[in-house]
Protein backbone atom coordinates (compact mmCIF):
# COMPACT_ATOMS: atom_id res chain seq x y z
CA UNK A 1 0.00 0.00 0.00
CA UNK A 2 1.51 2.80 -0.99
CA UNK A 3 0.91 6.46 0.30
CA UNK A 4 0.41 9.19 -2.27
CA UNK A 5 -0.26 12.54 -0.84
CA UNK A 6 -1.85 15.20 -3.36
CA UNK A 7 0.43 18.23 -3.95
CA UNK A 8 -1.39 20.70 -1.13
CA UNK A 9 -2.61 23.99 -2.37
CA UNK A 10 -0.38 26.63 -1.85
CA UNK A 11 -1.29 28.75 1.28
CA UNK A 12 -1.96 32.14 1.10
CA UNK A 13 0.91 32.71 3.50
CA UNK A 14 3.40 31.83 0.95
CA UNK A 15 2.52 34.12 -1.46
CA UNK A 16 2.72 37.10 0.47
CA UNK A 17 5.61 35.77 2.77
CA UNK A 18 7.19 38.98 3.14
CA UNK A 19 4.21 40.73 5.09
CA UNK A 20 3.69 37.47 6.62
CA UNK A 21 6.70 38.32 8.85
CA UNK A 22 4.98 41.85 9.74
CA UNK A 23 1.87 40.56 10.97
CA UNK A 24 3.25 38.39 13.34
CA UNK A 25 5.26 41.56 14.41
CA UNK A 26 8.36 40.34 13.07
CA UNK A 27 9.53 43.77 11.43
CA UNK A 28 12.35 44.75 9.36
CA UNK A 29 13.04 47.68 10.70
CA UNK A 30 15.85 50.37 9.03
CA UNK A 31 16.62 53.44 10.22
CA UNK A 32 14.87 56.19 8.76
CA UNK A 33 16.10 58.94 10.54
CA UNK A 34 18.21 59.56 13.09
CA UNK A 35 18.09 61.76 16.21
CA UNK A 36 15.22 63.86 15.08
CA UNK A 37 13.34 66.14 17.60
CA UNK A 38 9.75 64.59 18.32
CA UNK A 39 7.73 67.70 20.13
CA UNK A 40 5.20 65.27 21.61
CA UNK A 41 7.76 63.84 23.74
CA UNK A 42 10.09 66.69 23.99
CA UNK A 43 12.92 64.80 23.30
CA UNK A 44 15.66 63.18 20.39
CA UNK A 45 14.16 60.24 19.25
CA UNK A 46 15.19 57.53 16.23
CA UNK A 47 13.03 56.99 13.82
CA UNK A 48 12.64 53.24 12.46
CA UNK A 49 11.03 52.41 9.21
CA UNK A 50 10.02 48.73 7.99
CA UNK A 51 11.59 47.95 4.63
CA UNK A 52 8.14 45.60 3.94
CA UNK A 53 5.70 47.08 4.77
CA UNK A 54 6.47 50.84 5.24
CA UNK A 55 5.37 50.77 9.01
CA UNK A 56 7.18 53.88 10.97
CA UNK A 57 8.56 53.14 14.43
CA UNK A 58 9.92 55.85 17.05
CA UNK A 59 12.10 55.20 19.62
CA UNK A 60 13.31 57.68 22.42
CA UNK A 61 16.89 56.60 23.51
ZN1 LIG B 1 6.79 45.34 8.53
Amino acid sequence: MADILPFKPRKASERHRGNTLCRHGHHKWLVDKESVFDVKLGKLVSRYRCARCGQIRIRAD
